[in-house]
């Protein structure tokens, strides 16, 4: 990624584009889903009767769809780069491109991986491993994945790392998100440019290097803690991990997150997670968000809702028009992923 950039003058009442660090693009169909056979009683069993199932109904048809209305939401939230992380054990080859397709068709900036894990033996970690080389070979924007240190072999990380290095770019993984992480496993092979993603569970002195994404919104959805993530060296930045991608509205919960365990909180420092996205996604300092709020200030939007915005421009073009995406119909996304929906919730019901 470039760092040199000519980020046009702003406005009060405009920021560059957001940048969403870790999200899900696959799960944006899953609102609607058929209950789970049992209701999950802890973090381990959310991903088993949960999301454990929906990937495995993934088939690339709904991967496009799914991703097409997560770029759009996105974009309707101002949030013009997404570092997504995906997973489909049943359609893994191609499946990065059939996501950098769907988004470059609304116009959304996206950074690619697919989550690498041993669940599905050893051929399934091959294959994720040979799609983020097939995908960054190619010169897709994106990192090597890996889904977690605890579904992982050894080998499959070291392979991961070494991958990532070829490329030139970082590991996006999931870290000590429940307290059955084996996250020391990562130990001696983390660098700078990886992301980190939760930490709830990491010691304060951890010792990985890299960005910690952390997800305040998701966190409270499991019930996995406060990652409280102050407490480490480590840049932070913010993500949705797969609940919508309004950066402002993860923002303002991380902020009254932040202050439910300490009143001297301030937004400042959450508006630095925010702007932290820049540094991991540059070109979204090239776009303008005009917002339908007159002063874009950390202290005015942590107590200011549904702020949203009027016109977004990426790259100089624009995207967004009095709320309106320009490029795509807005309703024929919805209405076709509808229609995947369906699709994929009665593949669930034949699990
Ligand atoms: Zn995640």
């Amino acid at each position: 990624m470039s760092t040199e950039q000519t980020s046009p003058s702003l406005a009060a009442n405009q920021t560059p584009g957001l940048v969403c660090a870790h999200n899900h693009f696959y799960s944006f169909l899953a609102r609607g889903m058929p209950a789970p056979p049992r209701t999950p009683t802890e973090f381990g069993e959310i991903l088993e009767l949960v999301w454990w199932r929906l990937d495995m109904a993934l088939d690339l048809d709904i991967i496009y769809h799914s991703a097409k209305l997560g770029a759009l939401t996105a974009l309707e939230a101002g949030c013009t780069a997404v570092i997504d992380h995906h997973e489909s054990p049943n359609a893994i080859e191609g499946s990065l491109s059939v996501i950098a397709d769907a988004c470059a068709e609304v116009g959304v900036r996206v950074n690619c991986a697919y989550g690498v894990t041993d669940r599905h033996g050893p051929e399934g970690a091959s294959a994720g491993l040979a799609e983020n080389d097939r995908f960054l070979s190619a010169g897709g924007v994106g990192m090597v994945g890996l889904h977690a240190a605890f579904t992982c072999e050894p080998d499959t990380i070291a392979a991961a790392a070494e991958m990532g290095r070829k490329h030139g770019v970082g590991v996006h993984v999931h870290v000590a998100e429940g307290p059955a992480d084996t996250w020391q496993m990562l130990d001696g092979h983390t660098n700078d440019d990886w992301l980190l993603i939760h930490g709830v569970h990491l010691p304060d002195d951890h010792g990985l290097s890299g960005t910690m994404v952390h997800n305040p919104r998701s966190n409270m959805n499991n019930s996995v803690g406060y990652a409280n993530p102050r407490r480490f060296s480590n840049p932070v930045a913010l993500g949705t991990d797969g609940i919508g991608a309004d950066m402002l509205d993860e923002f303002r919960v991380a902020f009254v997150k932040a202050r439910e365990v300490d009143v001297t909180a301030t937004p400042d420092t959450m508006w630095d997670w925010l702007e932290a996205g820049w540094g991991l996604f540059p070109q979204a300092q090239n776009d303008v968000v005009t917002w339908n709020y007159e002063v874009m200030d950390p202290w005015r939007l942590a107590y200011t809702t549904a702020v949203a915005p009027k016109r977004v421009e990426v790259d100089g073009e624009v995207l967004l028009e009095d709320g309106a995406p320009t490029k795509v119909d807005a309703q024929e996304i919805k209405a076709k992923a509808a229609e995947a929906a369906t699709k994929l919730f009665r593949k669930l019901a034949d699990l």
